[in-house]
C-alpha cells in the first residue's frame, strides 16, 4: 500500500518514497516548553503520531523525533515575570506535556531531544555555515547570509524580495542585510548561556532543529519527512532549509507536511481573548481517548474549530465504538487494508471515522467484523480499554458506598455526604435508585 502526502513543498499530494528503502526518518517540531500545553500543542503532536503509526505499520525502520524547545525567549521572559527560575520552567512544563500527551495516547518518539543537552551539535552546524561562506559573524552575533541562499522562499512561495517581515522592522545594526536571520546571539543571562568560539550566548530557534535533525540521522542524510504546525512555514521551516542546505551537500528534506490552526468557536485562541484551551483541564473533565477523537475529526490541513460540539460528537461516536467492541471478549485482531488506504490517502481522519462508525454498527449484526475494528481502533490509537476499571478501584469504591449506606441508616448524614464528596473526587458518578445504588466513571 502506497502512502500519499500532502507535500507543502510541492503543493501537492505525492506518495512518498523514503530516501532509504524501508528506513524512514520523520522530524516534528514540538513545544517550547514554557506555558501549559494548550490544545493546539495536543493536535501538532496526534498529527504527527498519526503518521509515526501508519508508518510504522507501512515500513520496517522508522525513526520518529519530536523535539522540546527549552532554550528560547519566551521562557527567559516567563522566568523574569515568574521568578521561577529558567530550569524549573522548562522540567515542569516538559513533565506536563510527556504525561498529557502518553494520557492522549500518543507513543514515545524515537528521539525527544532538547536544545540544552544539544549545544555543541548547534555550535558544530553553525560552524559548518561559516566555512561554507553562508553566515558571517557581526558584533559576538553570528547572522546567516540570505544573500548566499538563491533558493529562499521555495516552502513558503515567498519571493526573496517581498520578505518584508524583516525589512520593515527597524534593521538590526549587526545585519548586513535586514532580511538575514540570526544563528548564534550574545545572552546577558547568566542561567541561558554557553561558551563558544563566537562569545557568551545563545543559539537562535531555527538552528536547534536543523542542528536535533542533523546529529540524529547525520549531517550527511537527506530527511525524509518533516511536519510542525503551518504558523511555522515561514520563517522557521524556510530558515531550516536554508541553514540544513547550507551545512551539508544532500537535500534537507523531501516531504513536508503541516497541520492547521485550532480555533475555539471560530476565534483564534490567545491569552488576551481569554480562550486558550489546556489540554489538562480538558483530559480531567472528558475521557482523553474522545479528545483524541475530536481532534481527528477535521483533516489535518484543515482548522479545527473546537465548539462543545466537537467533544459531545466525540463522545457519542466513541460510545458507538465501544458499546461494539465490549460486546465481545475476543481479542482477534485481523488488518483491514480498506481502512489502511483510507489512512494512506493523506491521513484522511474525517473518512476512517466515519468508516469506524459504520463498522461498528455492522458488526452488530456480523461478528466476523470486530477483528477489523479492533485492528483499527488500535491503529488510530483508540485505546478501547481506557475505561475498564481496575479490580483495585471496584473494590475501594464499592466499599466506600457501603460505608454511606450504613451511615445514612444511622442518620449520619454529614459521613454520608463527605463519603459521597470522596466518591466524586475520583471521578465516581453514584445514582440512588429504587433498586438500590448505581455507579460508574464519570466521562
Ligand atoms: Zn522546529
Amino acid at each position: 500500500m502506497n502512502l500519499h502526502i500532502y507535500n507543502t513543498l510541492t503543493n501537492k499530494k505525492e506518495q512518498f518514497l523514503p530516501h532509504t528503502e524501508n528506513k524512514v526518518s520523520m522530524y516534528v517540531c514540538g513545544p517550547t516548553v514554557y506555558s501549559a500545553p494548550h490544545i493546539g500543542n495536543a493536535r501538532a503532536a496526534l498529527v504527527g503520531d498519526l503518521f509515526y503509526r501508519l508508518l510504522q505499520k507501512l515500513y520496517e525502520e522508522v525513526i520518529y523525533i519530536r523535539n522540546l524547545t527549552d532554550v528560547d525567549d519566551k521562557i527567559i521572559l516567563e522566568s523574569e515575570k515568574t521568578g521561577v527560575p529558567i530550569n524549573i520552567i522548562t522540567q515542569d512544563v516538559t513533565k506536563m506535556y510527556q504525561n498529557e500527551m502518553s494520557k492522549l495516547n500518543m507513543l514515545e518518539p524515537t528521539f525527544e531531544p532538547k536544545v540544552t543537552d544539544n549545544i555543541n551539535n548547534i555550535i558544530s552546524t553553525i560552524e559548518k555555515i561559516l566555512n561554507n561562506k553562508s553566515a558571517y559573524i557581526s558584533e559576538n552575533h553570528v547572522v546567516f547570509d540570505m544573500d548566499s541562499f538563491k533558493d529562499y522562499g521555495s516552502l513558503s512561495k515567498k519571493v526573496s524580495d517581498d520578505l518584508i517581515d524583516g525589512a520593515r522592522v527597524k534593521p538590526e545594526t549587526y545585519k548586513k542585510n535586514p532580511k538575514d536571520f540570526v544563528l548564534w546571539k550574545p545572552s546577558v543571562n547568566q542561567n541561558c548561556g554557553w561558551d563558544s568560539p563566537w562569545g557568551y550566548g545563545r543559539p537562535g530557534w531555527h538552528i536547534e532543529c536543523t542542528s536535533m535533525i542533523k546529529s540524529i540521522i547525520g549531517n550527511e542524510q537527506t530527511l525524509d519527512i518533516h511536519g510542525g504546525g503551518n504558523d511555522l512555514i515561514f520563517p522557521h521551516h524556510e530558515n531550516e532549509i536554508a541553514q540544513g542546505t547550507s551545512c551539508a551537500s544532500a537535500k534537507y528534506c523531501n516531504y513536508w507536511f503541516h497541520n492547521g490552526i485550532v480555533l475555539v468557536d471560530k476565534k483564534k485562541m490567545s491569552k488576551s481573548l481569554g480562550n486558550v484551551i489546556l489540554v489538562s483541564d480538558i483530559i480531567n473533565a472528558t475521557n482523553p481517548i474522545v479528545i483524541r477523537l475530536a481532534l481527528m475529526s477535521s483533516h489535518y490541513r484543515q482548522p479545527l474549530n473546537w465548539t462543545n460540539d466537537t467533544v459531545n460528537n466525540a463522545k457519542n461516536i466513541y460510545e458507538k465504538i465501544v458499546t461494539s467492541l465490549d460486546a465481545d471478549s475476543s481479542d482477534v485482531r485481523e488488518d483491514d487494508n480498506d481502512f489502511l488506504e483510507l489512512l494512506c490517502d493523506d491521513l484522511n481522519t474525517p473518512n476512517a471515522i466515519q468508516y469506524l462508525v459504520k463498522q461498528a454498527k455492522d458488526s452488530k449484526n456480523n461478528k466476523n467484523l470486530l477483528p477489523k475494528l479492533r485492528y483499527n481502533c488500535d491503529l488510530i490509537g483508540l485505546k478501547r480499554n481506557s475505561y475498564k476499571i481496575s479490580v483495585e478501584l471496584k473494590n475501594k469504591v464499592e466499599h466506600l458506598i457501603s460505608q454511606r449506606e450504613t451511615a445514612r441508616q444511622n442518620k449520619d448524614y454529614a459521613s454520608a455526604d463527605q463519603i459521597r464528596n470522596m466518591l466524586a473526587s475520583m471521578n465516581v458518578d453514584l445514582k440512588d435508585g429504587p433498586s438500590g445504588v448505581t455507579w460508574k466513571i464519570k466521562d
